[in-house]
Order: structure tokens, then sequence, then C-alpha cells
């Protein structure tokens, strides 16, 4: 090199630094090829240059109306990899004088082509036109790692940017939503999908999609499975797919793909942004869910506390059904809750109070029996989709099914039903709820029921399971107050002596439950049977006139006559009171039993009533 082509090679340099200087207003890379080309232009005072990357998915010409010629691999086959100066004539690129081989260890990575001005371009040496291909070249890599760290930095920054987001944010649209944008930022010419497994949410426009098992995707299956990056290159349509695990710390979430045109292989830097941001969306995406999830465990407790506060607060049995029936509907969605009772030896059923009005259906009992079945075998409850009975020609109404015993002590009391006439209505988390509320509720709703059954045997006698004495003065104390009218009948078995001296006692009392029963079968479910004591037995009749007690009592009498063995009468006293004349409670008992005595007097087995102050038959 002359002194001459030396200052030209220090002028080039020169300007290619000051070219790349200007950091903050950096020229895209068509901009600072053109500026290239233009100080290469300068230095060698060529009139014209061009420049080629050698790119072999998207070959680009600068200069020669940045045009690709069609035959730039016959030039391209004309390159030596020894030589880097070429000289007239070059093929394909006859208007030019000078080809200069850009070349980076055997790889050629471009071209620049000059068109002299003179002569004295012609005799620019090899030497410094090596010099100058070199220099250039080494301007081009700067450029590139230039762009490359402006580049990472910015990604880096957005990176920060959405991390910040997701850690900002518990929900889970949010943080979708933040992933997709971006990705569309930072790479625009990309498509992507979000492949996310169990995800049974609405997500607007998002471009989600499921991921599913028996996917015919296994380059996504597999990164979901192995957790890590796969790629799948496709020669044929010129893309390559990258699908990066959605991965948190507790599992992996689902799979983002992402599908870039133009490239052979997917490139390196992306994949390592690209799963950096994969890796915080997992964790994103597994706090927003764990969020969810302590959200939802939290309402389920304070269902549960609410509904065992609720259950243990001396509720009647029948509004702890109703508020519990009512818990279920509101807190799962459901259209029918039962609660079905069993007998101790599993033999019948009882539907419970508070259940709501499809149980006490006909319909009901298929359903029932099924579940039983079912319950009693496994003693394990059940979780039915889509419940379809094979031998049953009718089509079911309910669909969703879900059946929990109550177990008490060990002991299998009954099973609350929860059903919903859609298939799938109800979510495993929902099974597991109902599951865990039963289980709560089930002591208070025994203790509910012991202490109504105590109740009952205390309001009921024990022998004839007629109502006691007590309970018949509170209603007939209270119908004195509430009702119109009232009959009162005191019923006496006739020699009754006699039966206990010729069958014993045991037959005496089986023939008082007798006795008992006719009454019970001769009377209404607002009357009140009682037993008075001994072989004594009371029936009011609130709100009825003396003459339908008279043929109530007339067939009792008549009845008790005919279906007892061994054959017993009975005598039958009645008293009347009603609104229009004052009487005490004590009044009319003492009529009623004044009319008995008269009627044993009589002749027994017969029917005296004692008006008010009148006395006939
Ligand atoms: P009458 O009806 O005419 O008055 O004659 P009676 O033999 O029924 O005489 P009374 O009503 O005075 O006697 C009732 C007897 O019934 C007295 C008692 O031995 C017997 N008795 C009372 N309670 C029971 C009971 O719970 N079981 C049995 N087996 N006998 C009872
Ligand atoms: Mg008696
Ligand atoms: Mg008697």
């Amino acid at each position: 090199m002359n002194q001459d082509e030396r200052q030209m090679i220090i002028n080039l340099k020169s300007y290619f630094f000051d070219l790349i200087q200007i950091e903050d207003s950096l020229l895209n890379y068509e901009e600072i090829i053109k500026a290239m080309l233009e100080i290469i232009k300068k230095v060698t005072c060529a009139a014209d240059a061009a420049y080629f990357s050698n790119n072999s998915w998207h070959p680009q010409l600068f200069g020669l109306e940045d045009k690709v010629p069609s035959n730039h691999h016959i030039i391209m086959a004309e390159l030596s990899h020894q030589k880097i100066v070429y000289r007239q004539p070059i093929v394909g690129l006859e208007e030019y004088d000078l080809l200069l081989l850009l070349k980076t260890d055997d790889k050629i990575t471009g071209w620049i082509a000059l068109k002299g001005n003179d002569d004295s371009f012609n005799e620019l040496s090899d030497c410094v036109l090596e010099k100058l291909s070199e220099v250039s070249l080494k301007f081009l890599e700067k450029y590139r790692q230039l762009m490359k760290t402006i580049s990472d930095k910015r990604r880096y920054k957005q990176l920060y940017r959405v991390t910040d987001k997701f850690h900002s944010s518990m929900n889970m649209n949010d943080v979708l939503g933040e992933i997709i944008f971006t990705l569309q930022e930072v790479y625009p010419s990309f498509t992507y999908y979000l492949l996310l497994s169990h995800d049974n949410h609405h997500h607007g426009d998002l471009p989600i999609k499921d991921l599913e098992y028996d996917s015919e995707n296994t380059a996504a299956m597999q990164a979901y499975v192995t957790g890590n990056c796969q790629f799948e290159d496709s020669l044929q349509e010129k893309r390559s797919i990258l699908y990066t695990p959605l991965k948190g710390k507790q599992g992996v979430y689902g799979v983002l793909q992402v599908i870039a045109p133009n490239t052979l292989l997917f490139p390196n830097r992306e994949v390592e942004f690209i799963t950096l941001l994969a890796n915080t969306a997992g964790t994103a995406i597994e706090n927003a869910q764990l969020y969810q999830q302590s959200k939802r465990l939290i309402k389920d407790l304070q269902l549960i506390n609410e509904t065992s506060h609720r259950l243990n607060s001396n509720l009647r049995l029948t509004e702890t059904m109703s508020f519990i029936t009512e818990q279920i509907i509101r807190s799962f969605d459901a259209e029918e809750v039962g609660f079905i009772l069993f007998s101790e030896d599993f033999k019948e059923s009882k539907i419970l109070k508070g259940s709501t009005g499809f149980f006490l259906q006909k319909e009901a009992e298929s359903y029932i029996n099924h579940i039983k079945g079912k319950v009693e075998i496994e003693k394990e409850a059940l979780f039915i989709g889509d419940f379809n009975q094979q031998d049953d020609p009718f089509v079911m109404q309910y669909k969703s099914i879900m059946a929990v015993p109550m177990i008490q002590s060990g002991v299998l009391k009954g099973i609350a039903v929860v059903m919903h006439s859609l298939p799938y209505h109800f979510s495993f988390e929902t099974f597991k709820l109902l599951q865990s509320l039963v289980h709560h509720s089930t002591l208070a709703f025994t203790n509910s029921m012991l202490r109504e059954e105590l109740e009952r045997m205390v309001v009921t006698d024990h022998l004839t399971k007629l109502h006691s004495r007590s309970y018949l003065d509170d209603k007939i104390h209270q119908s004195m107050n509430e009702d119109h009218e009232g009959t009162f009948m005191m019923v006496d078995i006739d020699n009754f002596k006699r039966i206990n001296d010729t069958f014993g006692h045991q037959v005496g009392d089986d023939v008082i439950v007798q006795v008992a029963n006719l009454i019970k079968s001769s009377i209404r479910g607002t009357d009140i049977g009682a037993r008075w004591g001994g072989e004594e037995l009371a029936i009011y009749l609130p709100g009825v006139s003396l003459n339908a007690g008279l043929i109530i009592a007339e067939r009792l009498v008549k009845r008790v006559s005919e279906c007892t063995e061994p054959q017993v009468t009975i005598s039958c006293g009645i008293s009347h009171w009603d609104r229009g004349i004052q009487e005490s409670y004590a009044a009319l008992f003492k009529r009623a039993d004044h009319a008995l005595y008269t009627a044993k007097q009589s002749g027994k087995n017969q029917v005296v009533v004692k008006e008010n102050n009148s006395q006939y038959k």
C-alpha cells in the first residue's frame, strides 16, 4: 500500500467510526448500509457502489436499484473462497468494475461491487482493496453487535416491565394478556399461541388454545411433559416453531408456541429471551392460580364455618335442613337438594323436610334407589357427571349428581343428594366442598334430630305412641285461644280389669295399643289423640263442631267393638265449647268426665254428650 492508500483506509475507518458513534439516533439497517456505501464511494472516488448481503433465507441487495439479481447464485458460484478482489469482467455484474468479497472464516457473507470513475480507480492495489473489504466487514459486524446490544437492552427493559406487571396482578387474564402484548411488541412478525392445560376460563380475544392430552401436537405435549423447549423446523414451509413450557415452581401450566416465519432454525438468542419470558409467565400464572385457589378456599371455609355455626345455634331440624339446602343451592348452583335418612336396617328411606320439592315426588324414587344402592355398598360419596340408568327407558331429568353419605360415629345415617339437569355441571372442587360441608354438618344435624326425638318422646306416650297428657293440655289451651270451637272426648275401656285378669297384663297392654291405633286412624292430622292415663284415652278435635265430633265418636265406639282382639268395648264422654260461651279448660274436661261416667252408668259401649248445663244422648 502506498501513502495515499494508507490514508484512504484511515479515512474509511474514521468515517465508519463517526457513523457508529451516534448511538442515540442510530440508523436502521437499510440506512446504515446506504451510508456505508456512500463512505466507500467517497474514499475510493467510485461512481457507484452496491452491497449484497448473502443471507440464504433473505438475500438483500443495496444499490443496483436494490433488486436482488436473479442470477445472484451464479455470481456467488463464480466467486472463489480464496480470492477477495475480482476485477472486470464479473459475470452477472458486467457494469461494475470491481467486486470485493466479504468473508468470515469460510463463509461468504456478501460482496461490495464498485464502479469506477476514471483510470485512477483501476490503479487501486489488491492490497488496499482487501483491506477495504476487511474494514467494511468489521464495520458491519460491529454494527450488528451494537444493534444486538441495543435490542437486548430494550428487551430486558420489556422483560422487567412485564415481570413488574406480573407481580402486581393476580388476575389470570391480565397476566395472559400481558404475555401476548409483549410478544407482539418484540416479535411483530411472529405468530404465537398460548396452549393452556386445565383451562376452562374465557379469555376474550387472546390467542389461547387448549392443551389436550390427546393432542396431535406432539412437540407441544413433549414441551409440557418434559418442561424443556422443543423445536419444529419445516424446510418446506420456511418456518420454525418453538414450544416453550410455561413453568412455575410447582408445575408446568401450559406451552407457549412461537412460529417464526422465514427461518430454518429458530434463532438462539430469541429462544433465550422467549424462555425467560415464558418462565416469568409460568410463575405469574402459578401465582394467579394460587391466589384464586386461596380465595376459593377461604370462601369454602367461610361457607363451612357459617353453616356449622348456624347448625349449632339450636335451630329446629326442618329449619336446619332448609338452611343447608339454601346454602347448597346458592353456593353450588344446584337445582335439587335432598336429605334422605335410612332406617337402621336400610330398608326404609325418609325424605327430610327442608329438601327440595322434587324429592317428595314419585320420580325421585329411581334416583334415591340407585344412589342408596351404591352408597350402601361402597360407603363412599358419589360423583356422577352424566347420569343414565341402563335399564330405565326414560331419559333421566337430572344428569349431574353428587351424593355424600352422612356418617355419624361410623354409622351410615343417610345421604345428602345434590342434582342439576345439565351434565357435568358440578366441578370436582364443588364435590369436595360438599363432602366437607356434609361432614361438618352431620354432627349438628344428628344432634338436631336427637333433640327432636327427645322432645317427641316427652310429648308421646311410650306404649301407644299417642300424645302425652301434657301435650294435649297445651294444645287445648292453644286451641281455646285461637279457634272458634272444639270437641273434647274421653274414652275408657269397658271392664278392662277383666281383660287383665283373663289374659294377663301383656295382652291388656296390647288391647290398649289396639284401641289407640283405632283412634289414630279415626282422626285427622290436626286432631290430637292422647293417653290420659291407664286405659283412659282422650281426643281433642280443634275447630270441630259437636255434631261432627259425635259422628266420629259413634264410629270409633263401633269400630272398637268390632275390631279388637280380644274384643273390648269403650265408653265415650263428650264435651264441646264455642266462642259464644266463655268456659275454662277445667270445666270442659269436667263435663266430658261427667258424660263418661253417665255412659258407664248407662250400660257402657256408648257415647254420651254433656253440653253446657244440659245433658242428652
Ligand atoms: P269400667 O270400664 O266399667 O270402669 O271397668 P274397668 O274394669 O275398666 O275398671 P277401671 O277403669 O276402674 O280399671 C282400670 C284397670 O285397668 C285398672 C288397672 O289394673 C288396669 N290398667 C290401668 N292401666 C293399665 C295398663 O297400662 N296396662 C294394663 N294391662 N292394665 C292397666
Ligand atoms: Mg278406667
Ligand atoms: Mg275401664
